[in-house]
């Protein structure tokens, strides 16, 4: 590779340069979601992050095989080893197979990546597809000695395991922390310590999602499909394992276990996880009442949204963190979003139409390709990214103004930064120009502001102001401004 790219090892706690175990190509596999809600904020933040991520590899020239699943097999409420399935439990209230409600929410999944421009990704295993991988892990973990059986249940031992690997090394806790922030195992239990954790579940007689093993009639543990499907898709060692830092602790921390105790190591180069997301200072939480999904924020409908926001202006407001750092939502902060996006494509739209002379590559317009590069390089740094990509625009509008000159290689460098950077790697694109519908919708609607700027040119403010009026009945909203008139529906 040409560059450089270091990123942040979770298991290391050090950024270190990316060396993939082939060389040229990058295997990556992310938690997806488990499937019986609509996708919400909390969801935006990973595929966002990943898909920049996986974009960038690709950029920088490595070939990038980018798997996550879908956890559609019922896990337990709690995400540990009791409680009511979720799936089930969403399928029985609502009197559906839990199939069904694994597709439906799986489809409306996707509907809402796609409209943050996130790349789908290369194999997108579903985990009720992988039950003999998960059986076959389990024996395996047996074998070795790190897992009892107890009624027709597995449980991976904790304690033989640490004394001779290190439970806790991924999420920085000791076995001793893991004790004492354990509940208390009520008589119920099959366990044999509070912080066991299922490899099997057997199921009980109103269980639904069911299916035979050596063991029982059952289910697999959550952790288990993860261990067992980045293996089969990736490998047993791989180069990045994603997820939000929600899932450290147990979900990571229990794979990096399963696949020690299954073939002595833990399987994956570097561990990376993106922070959490705040509302208004707030954890974001169903008992909060601020629990926002995504298509609430698309189309406006939460109490606590002043308006709609459009999915770029969520896109550019999550990539304006770095994504180790927490993000507060706020109606402020998601409007500064809007702006900076719009100022941004429309910088993006205007370079095609500026004047160059020929002439080399300037100082400054090579300082900021420079810098651009270097904080993307740097750990996924799309906050500095963007600040730089904002002198770009800055650069672009002094050159509108004529209080600038470019050369030749200026103008390309900088078309370059829109194209294959803000577009191609941050994933930014027009909302206004989109393909289809919406290129016909901008035709109509510039056409029609045409013949209002027309009326105004002929002082028929009458017809002009009759335009306007018509376009906001029908959802159009039209500003004018220094350099023209905008709209948006
Ligand atoms: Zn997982």
């Amino acid at each position: 590779m040409e560059r450089d790219f270091f990123l942040y090892n979770t298991l290391s706690r050090k950024r270190e340069k990316f060396e993939t175990i082939t060389p040229g190509m990058a295997g990556i596999y992310v938690c997806g979601p488990t499937v019986y809600g609509d996708a919400h904020l909390g969801h935006a933040r990973p595929a966002i992050t990943y898909d920049i991520l996986v974009r960038l590899l690709r950029h920088l020239g490595y070939k990038v095989r980018y798997v996550r699943n879908i956890t559609d097999v019922g896990h337990l409420e709690n995400d540990a080893d009791e409680g009511e399935d979720k799936i089930a439990k969403k399928a029985r209230l609502e009197q559906l197979e839990p199939m069904e409600i694994v597709q439906h929410y799986t489809i409306r999944y996707h509907e809402a990546m796609k409209l943050l421009n996130t790349l789908p990704p290369n194999i997108e295993p579903r985990a009720s597809g992988h039950i003999p991988e998960q059986i076959s892990l389990v024996s395996k973990i047996l074998e070795s000695g790190f897992a009892y059986i107890s009624n027709g249940s597995v449980y991976f031992d904790v304690e033989t395991y640490n004394k001779k690997h290190p439970y806790g090394i991924l999420s920085g806790r000791t076995l001793e922390n893991v004790i004492s922030n354990s509940r208390e195992l009520d008589g119920s239990d099959d366990k044999k310590s509070p912080f066991d954790f299922a490899l099997w579940k057997k199921a009980t007689p109103e269980h639904i999602m069911r299916w035979d093993s050596p063991w029982s009639n059952g289910f697999p543990g959550w952790h288990l499909e993860c261990s067992a499907m980045s293996a089969k898709y990736l490998g047993e060692s791989f180069d990045i394992h994603g997820g939000g830092m929600d899932l450290l602790f147990p979900h990571h921390e229990c794979e990096l276990a399963q696949n020690t105790a299954a073939r002595g190591d833990g399987g994956v180069r570097y561990w990376m996880h993106n922070n959490m997301i705040t509302i208004n200072g707030q954890k974001m939480g169903k008992s909060l009442g601020n629990f926002i999904t995504l298509e609430e924020l698309f189309t406006g409908s939460h109490q606590i949204l002043e308006k709609a926001y459009s999915p770029m202006a969520i896109r550019f407001f999550i990539m304006q963190a770095h994504y180790r750092s927490t993000l507060d939502f706020s109606n402020e902060a998601l409007t500064a979003a809007e702006k900076g996006y719009k100022k941004m494509v429309q910088a993006a739209k205007d370079v095609a139409s500026l004047n160059a002379s020929q002439g080399a590559l300037s100082a400054e317009i090579a300082d900021i390709k420079r810098g651009v590069y270097d904080a993307l390089c740097d750990d996924l740094n799309t906050s500095v990214a963007l600040a730089h990509l904002f002198e770009a625009v800055r650069v672009v509008n002094l050159a509108k103004d004529n209080q600038l000159k470019l050369t030749t290689e200026d103008k390309e460098t900088l078309q370059f930064l829109f194209s294959e950077i803000m577009e191609g790697v941050l994933g930014i694109v027009d909302e206004q120009s989109g393909s289809g519908s919406s290129v016909i919708l901008n035709e109509v609607v510039g056409m029609i502001l045409e013949m209002r700027k027309e009326a105004k040119a002929e002082k028929n403010f009458a017809k002009s102001d009759a335009i306007r009026q018509r376009l906001t009945e029908i959802g159009i909203t039209i500003k004018d401004t220094k350099e023209g008139t905008e709209w948006s529906l």
